[in-house]
């Protein structure tokens, strides 16, 4: 039995916009409906998704792009792959009902019988706002990378240009990991995600678009905005002649796409040991938009990340000439941008798992 297919395309309207992009959507949207079974179906998936699959080529392509056309170019390879995944599962579910209903025939059942209840789990908020931000950069052309959350001291700071005495070095903000003679040496649970930069740099040459987005964990007492585990998100791009302005355009359009189109931003000068010059960055309220509220402390502005031009000693550290690339970083605290975007008033609320709590979003 063959699934009904509509008269009307299942393609979105900005895709077809886009002839180049229309006619693989076109071409997808033949193979997937056109896939007889769940072998055929997982054949489509490969060819549009798989690492070397037409998407994922289209989607890889975007960060060679000049600026001026990335962000908009992200856009749509992104929603092309959006709707090609949700093709997939609306195909395969089809596919697995249609096997089903095969299965069946002949049969007999029972149609009095009660159905049973199965309860539905859903993402959590953490998860969703990880997800989230991956989406906005995955669709400016970056790719995302992972590290051990266990840690060299070399990796979390010493490559990091973290001075020997740097006060986050210290036992009393930093949680290291005991030896098996009891002794505290130099590993420790990294404190940030940004010894992944070094990881990823130390292994490849640039042009580099990554982020990293993982567990974090800091010598913290909990309350309403500290958590001794919390999660992050950091960024960095090198290639020849990147400047502030590429910085700026790139968070802008985060901002912008993560907390609403009217949102203005500004870039403050801040101090990080990796980055030179360094800013924080901060939104205008989302509640007030910039008169002055509670949540922004009447200040109309939310701090929402740090960021900078990676200093040159971090290039040393990884065998890069700072007078051929250079490139800039970036890190936000998830839970911060959740607790901001959902009006969240305590972070251990995210860590309690109260379903009723977990079930509003
Ligand atoms: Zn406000």
């Amino acid at each position: 039995m063959g699934a009904e297919k509509d008269n009307m395309s299942r393609i979105p309207q900005e895709l077809l916009e886009n002839p180049e992009i229309a006619a693989l959507a076109d071409e997808a949207e033949k193979r997937i409906f056109g896939s007889g079974d769940l072998d055929e179906l997982e054949r489509a998936r490969i060819w549009l998704l798989g690492r070397k699959g037409v998407v994922t080529i289209l989607l890889s392509e975007v960060r060679g792009l000049p600026p001026e056309v990335r962000p908009q170019a992200g856009r749509l390879r992104n929603l092309l792959k959006k709707t090609v995944e949700g093709w997939l599962e609306l195909r395969r579910s089809e596919l697995e009902k249609a096997a089903l209903h095969a299965g069946l025939e002949g049969e007999f059942h029972d149609l009095t019988l009660p159905g049973r209840y199965i309860p539905r789990g859903r993402e959590h908020l953490v998860t969703r706002t990880i997800k989230e931000i991956e989406d906005i950069f995955v669709g400016l052309g970056y790719e995302i990378a992972e590290g051990p959350e266990v840690e060299l001291e070399y990796y979390n700071f010493t490559a990091l240009n973290t001075p020997e005495d740097h006060p986050s070095r210290s036992l009393t903000d930093t949680l290291y990991v005991a030896g098996p003679d009891g002794r505290v040496g130099d590993v420790l649970l990294r404190c940030h995600t940004s010894p992944v930069q070094v990881r990823v740099m130390e292994s490849r040459r640039p042009p580099l678009f990554v982020i990293s987005p993982g567990k974090a964990y800091r010598r913290d007492v909990p309350d309403a905005s500290h958590s001794p585990m919390f999660h992050q998100v950091e960024g960095f791009a090198v290639d020849e002649d990147i400047t502030f302005a590429d910085l700026k355009g790139t968070l802008e359009s985060f901002c912008r796409i993560m907390f609403g189109e009217d949102r203005r931003v500004r870039f403050r000068p801040h101090f990080f040991p990796f980055t030179e010059p360094s800013a924080e960055v901060d939104v205008s309220c989302i509640i007030c938009g910039g008169e002055g509220c509670r949540l922004c402390k009447s200040t109309g502005w939310l701090e929402i990340l740090g960021c900078g031009m990676i200093d040159p000693n971090v290039f040393g550290y990884v065998g890069y000439d700072p007078e051929e690339f250079s490139g800039f970083a970036f890190g936000m605290g998830v839970e911060r941008i959740a607790m901001l975007k959902y009006r969240i008033p305590d972070i251990r609320m995210l860590f309690e798992n109260d379903l009723r709590f977990m079930r509003q979003f």
